[in-house]
């Protein structure tokens, strides 16, 4: 049924036209956080409609706006002695439903466009988490690889004496992204508590004997591949014997192979921001180890896979190219788990022509807007980050609830807990695709399911 738009209240699209014509006024260069956001609009056409209300109270220029943004120097000394300076951030976007929770990511492309779209879609992933989590996200430019160890720390150390300040275990609650793993993790934890003099869950992702939780560092990608089995069981499918494509050779990647593997799937494919490695034979538990240890103790590079096993094929990436050689390999399954923007309009156009049936993103807004628009309209099952990747938020979700009441789950209770909530989560979006007209569309499921929860709890609070 659809409701009539009270008088002096703009219609959806207007609407929805002018709040997106003022964020791109007052977030100029930033095309990324646009992106995010008007992904989003798009879907929620279908709920301004229904929902006078949240016209009425400005939800959208709200919910656009973050709470606050801190922006801070980071100054450290390298092996030299000489100074450096790098740029930290946290973007605080909303804490409706719970305390801000997002990554940190510390990457050279890091600015303040990029993480406002992740702390963006960071909102709308937790609230699909079922648990009580508000959206957040932070960083800096600074680069880790080819770093020491004593420069990671004494960056890290910098940058937490400045973060301190903005965080604790019910306000904000940090946790790794691009560039920070167990290490920085611990780097950062150890200076929080140095600081501040307590021992809480300020962050997660932290280690075994400290806090941390079993199953978070597998949490993202085997939460992926949990997901997408949901898309394929909703077409009477499953993994077994499928040609799997997966994109980076970080956490997400590595726990997305081994998920691949433990449910008969076989992967095929590793990148990194030089190239990417193509192993007919396919990638198996051996290999995969052989991976783990690359990336995470020698820290080296993809192509050295493509030397070590004499069959992989390495093809170098072209940034002038305007597509990645490995989504145009022949495949049912896509895991794009590096970085946003990987797949655009031609890499779309190569997977569908190569048959690919599904993609599920386990990197951030892996796909442009035509990607996607392209993928839903060739019914290529899609699974929108913001849901295929929420395992990782909600075992950090896990992990804080765990330190609340100091205590520590098995191994099995966390995956079961892991598994039922990416079950959870695919229910909600593919009910709410149905309910509001576009059934099979996840990406619509998934930001108006996201979105109602947090809007509603803005209602609920006032104009805060
Ligand atoms: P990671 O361990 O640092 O791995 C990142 C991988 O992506 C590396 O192989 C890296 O290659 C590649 N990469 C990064 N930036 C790139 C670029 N600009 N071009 C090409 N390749 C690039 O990070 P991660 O934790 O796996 O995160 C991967 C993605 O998943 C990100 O989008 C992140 O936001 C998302 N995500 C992560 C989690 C989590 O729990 N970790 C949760 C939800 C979503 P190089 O080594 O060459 O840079």
């Amino acid at each position: 049924m659809s409701v009539m738009t009270p008088p002096g209240i703009k219609n959806p699209g207007d609407y929805i036209e002018d709040v997106m014509s003022t964020v791109k006024a007052k977030n100029a260069a930033e095309p990324e956080f646009h992106q995010a956001v008007q992904e989003v609009f798009d879907s929620l056409r279908l709920v301004l409609q229904k929902h006078p209300e949240y016209r009425s109270s400005k939800i959208l220029e709200r919910i656009t706006e973050p709470e606050r943004v801190i922006m801070f120097r980071v100054p450290w000394f390298d092996d030299r002695g000489e100074i450096q300076v790098n740029r930290g951030f946290r973007i605080e976007m909303n804490s409706a439903i719970g305390p801000y929770k997002g990554g940190l990511r510390f990457h050279p492309s890091v600015n303040l466009g990029i993480l406002k779209f992740l702390a963006f879609e960071q909102v709308f992933k937790n609230s699909l988490t079922t648990l009580p989590m508000g959206g957040g996200k932070g960083g800096s430019d600074f680069d880790p690889k080819g770093k020491s160890d004593n420069e990671v720390m004494r960056f890290c150390q910098s940058f937490m004496t400045e973060l301190s300040r903005h965080i604790g275990p019910d306000t904000d609650v940090p946790a790794g992204d691009i560039g920070v793993g167990g290490r920085e993790i611990g780097f950062m934890f150890g200076q929080y508590k140095r600081l501040r003099n307590e021992f809480t869950g300020v962050l997660t992702g932290k280690g075994l004997s400290w806090g941390g939780s079993l199953i978070r560092p597998e949490a993202t990608g085997y939460g992926c591949v949990y997901f997408a089995e949901e898309m394929l069981k909703s077409r009477k499918d499953s993994f077994e014997g499928k040609l799997c494509l997966v994109s980076g050779s970080g956490n997400v990647s590595q726990y997305t192979v081994e998920k691949l593997l433990d449910l008969g799937a076989k992967p095929l494919t590793f990148s990194d921001s030089d190239g990417v490695i193509y192993d007919p034979d396919g990638i198996d538990r051996e290999k995969l180890a052989w991976v783990m240890d690359l990336k995470n103790v020698r820290r080296g590079r993809i192509r050295e896979y493509g030397e070590k096993f004499k069959k992989a094929i390495f093809m170098p990436t072209d940034i002038k190219l305007e597509h990645n050689p490995l989504w145009n390999i022949k495949a049912a399954c896509a895991f794009p788990s590096a970085t946003q923007n990987e797949i655009r309009a031609k890499d779309a156009a190569n997977l569908i022509n190569n048959g690919c049936k599904l993609v599920a993103e386990g990197a951030n807004m892996p796909c442009t807007l035509e990607a996607t628009k392209m993928l839903l309209e060739a019914k290529v099952l899609y699974g929108p980050a913001k849901a295929a990747n929420a395992g990782g938020v909600a075992t950090s979700g896990l992990e804080m609830a765990q330190n609340s009441a100091r205590l520590s789950w098995t191994r099995e209770e966390v995956d079961d807990r892991l598994h039922k909530i990416m079950i959870a989560i695919h229910k909600n979006c593919f009910e709410t695709a149905e309910k509001y007209g576009t059934p099979g569309n996840l990406v619509n499921g998934a930001n108006i399911g996201g979105f109602l929860k947090v809007a509603n709890a803005m209602l609920d609070q006032g104009l805060v």
